[in-house]
């Protein structure tokens, strides 16, 4: 019987259209998958959208839409990407489906007949933005997730007796494998060590959810809907026989990979979730870093997030698969930008594979009549041809051991020394002079030349194949191997190329890509930006969650003055005070709402001996807007109000004698 192979990617939420964050995470997952086919696993590789929720509702509301018809909208996004993309993905659950919400009121009365759902009265404070209950928090506090100022709730609630799972949660944390990395785990360790309370995991003041079986006046609150998907794709609580057995097959997951925004959910709840059903945990939950642009965080607030179209449109799927698995320490944050993408483009795959497989291959053509040669007996072997032997078996090995600690840009690292290797041995072996020649050492030695060429191209294509499917299937049609798919990755050796293969038609596979590129894509960026949706949201999507970035303190350049680019690293932007009132015990501070024009941001001031709150209310400010946020008095303060200081301290705001936009950038 073969292995089996279970991955999922988080299901994404569909209050924000798809960017590169959530293309990130679904690329390393779909690499994931093609190789473990390749090593022959009967894999099944799951991904979808997280539809409920009462964002989803207000949004739609906000859209004038049925929350059906917004989900419905935004998911189909999804899969039209994923299918550019290439994503191999074999279901794609919505939570929004029947089979997933018969399933998940399935799992609720299981956990509920094992006695780990109660009733009870929930008072506190929830976050719509993220979806999230805010412990300990009080009325008016803002969400330490986003920030923003959560609501009050207080309702009939089901609970889940989160708290009788402590000791079985830190027993499967002692598996190191369980949560990867290991910063995350430790995470996860001191969070469950502190304590934990009894999730309230139903709603009652909205509608837009799978209702509480026997009690519809619920609805099943959507982070256990959303959760539940990674068994109700593959057949749990279904009544039908097959899907049981695919349940039974693939349950638990070998890999479920999450951003480590949403780790807890996945750390915490959801392996507490399946015990309280009898069920077993996954086998490992993998957190990647966020994606960041241009050091700044990507998200929609800033209007920084790229659209993962614009990339396919100008250098296509294969390059930034490439580029976000090859740039991305995996498990840290990496950043995003346009030159960069396009410079690692150039450097390892127009001038790297991409030229290793032309100039080896239109030898071959042309010394060789477009037939794979003899490498040469023994004798007349050269140290540099054992040497390129060498290092290939290495390679197939440690590319194999990265790839499968998820570490995949050392992996791709090792494989590019391969090429850059054989790219040397070329060089320095210098065929084309030995194709001039006719006698039979130089011919004999030139075999030796283009065999071990290509048969290092053979292995670094057949190695590169999960991460660039398209490119690496030409490469190999163009080898005449036929199917790269039908590859299986552990059988994988040097000296596999057969002598005479006949090449097929030989043509560039990453046209070099010149400096256009770049301001193309990034005049496609300006352009395309179709309509806020709403906000991205910190729950499934991988590359969000607002804290603005640290301010950089500035370098003194000369003479303590900054440079342009210092400065610009500032921003500065022109805010609207919506709320403006005292914060209790505090004689100097005004707690502030101020509508900058993407999002209200909550600002603790010091000027309430210099203002009255009520004068401030409807006035233009200026903000500094990316100032690390800090905690004043037990509030989140997230940003700073601009005002220049006067002779004992007492503040004067900045103001403008002409009118301006609210959101307007101060340069
Ligand atoms: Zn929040």
């Amino acid at each position: 019987m073969s292995r089996k192979f279970y991955i999922t990617t988080p299901i994404y939420y569909v209050n924000a259209r798809p960017h590169i964050g959530h293309a990130y995470t679904t690329i390393a997952c779909d690499t994931i998958a093609r190789r473990q086919r390749m090593l022959s696993a009967e894999t099944f590789f799951l991904t979808g959208t997280d539809e409920h929720g009462q964002k989803i509702e207000r949004a739609a509301q906000a859209a004038g839409k049925t929350p059906q018809q917004y989900a419905d909208e935004i998911s189909a996004e999804f899969r039209k990407l994923w299918q550019r993309m290439g994503i191999s993905n074999d279901d794609f659950i919505r939570t929004t489906e029947e089979r997933h919400k018969k399933r998940v009121q399935e799992l609720f009365r299981k956990m509920r007949d094992n006695g780990f759902i109660y009733k009870g009265t929930y008072t506190g404070q929830y976050c719509v933005s993220d979806e999230l209950y805010v412990d300990g928090a009080q009325p008016g506090d803002p969400c330490p997730t986003c920030g923003r100022i959560t609501e009050t709730v207080h309702e009939e609630n089901y609970f889940f007796k989160l708290s009788a799972f402590q000791d079985q949660l830190l027993q499967l944390y002692a598996n190191p494998e369980f949560i990867r990395p290991e910063t995350r785990r430790n995470e996860v360790i001191s969070f469950v060590r502190s304590g934990l309370r009894d999730q309230s995991i139903s709603r009652s003041t909205f509608t837009w959810g799978i209702p509480v079986p026997n009690d519809p006046k619920h609805v099943i609150y959507v982070w256990f809907d959303a959760l539940a998907n990674y068994i109700t794709a593959i057949g749990y609580g279904s009544s039908h026989a097959g899907a049981q057995e695919a349940f039974k097959k693939f349950w638990p997951a070998d890999v479920q990979m999450i951003g480590k925004e949403i780790v807890r959910f996945h750390c915490v709840y959801w392996p507490a979730f399946l015990l309280a059903a009898g069920l077993p945990v996954p086998k490992a939950i993998v957190a990647h870093g966020w994606l960041l642009f241009e050091e700044s965080k990507m998200s929609k607030s800033r209007g920084n997030i790229v659209r993962t179209e614009t990339i396919l449109d100008v250098l296509g799927a294969d390059a930034l698969r490439y580029f976000l698995l090859r740039e991305v320490v995996f498990g840290q944050d990496g950043s995003f930008s346009f030159d960069a993408l396009v410079q690692r483009y150039n450097s390892d795959l127009a001038n790297g594979l991409g030229n290793l497989a032309s100039r080896t291959l239109t030898m071959i053509n042309r010394y060789f009549k477009g037939e794979v040669p003899y490498p040469s007996k023994a004798a007349s072997r050269k140290p540099a041809d054992d040497a390129i032997v060498e290092l290939a078996r290495k390679t197939i090995h440690e590319y194999g051991s990265f790839f499968d600690q998820f570490q995949f840009s050392r992996a791709l690292e090792t494989a590019w020394a391969l090429v850059a290797a054989v790219d040397k041995y070329i060089v320095e072996n210098e065929p084309w002079a030995l194709g001039e020649k006719q006698d039979e050492d130089s011919r004999s030695r030139l075999g030796t030349v283009l065999y071990t060429s290509a048969e290092a191209l053979r292995i670094v294509t057949a190695l590169a194949h999960p991460v660039m499917p398209e490119a690496t299937a030409k490469i190999w049609r163009q080898m005449g191997l036929g199917d790269i798919k039908k590859v299986a990755l552990n059988e994988l050796a040097w000296g596999q190329l057969h002598l005479g293969t006949k090449l097929g038609e030989v043509q560039p596979v990453f046209p070099r890509a010149d400096k256009s590129a770049i301001e193309r894509m990034q005049k496609m960026e300006e352009q395309g930006r179709g309509p806020v949706v709403e906000e991205v949201n910190v729950a499934t999507a991988p590359a969000k969650v607002e804290p603005a970035a640290p301010a950089v303190p500035a370098p003194i350049v000369d003479g303590g003055k900054i440079s342009i680019d210092d400065f610009a690293k500032i921003e500065l932007r022109v805010g609207l005070v919506k709320v403006a009132e005292r914060v209790p015990k505090a004689d100097k501070l005004l707690r502030l709402e101020i509508d900058i024009g993407t999002e209200v941001r909550q600002i603790l001031a010091g000027i309430a001996e210099a203002y009255a709150p009520e004068t401030l209310v409807g006035r233009k400010v200026v903000i500094v807007a990316n100032l690390a946020p800090r905690k004043l008095r037990g509030l989140e303060s997230n940003g700073m109000i601009v005002a220049a200081s006067l002779e004992g301290g007492r503040p004067v705001l900045a103001s403008f004698l002409e009118d301006v936009p609210v959101g307007a950038r101060l340069k």
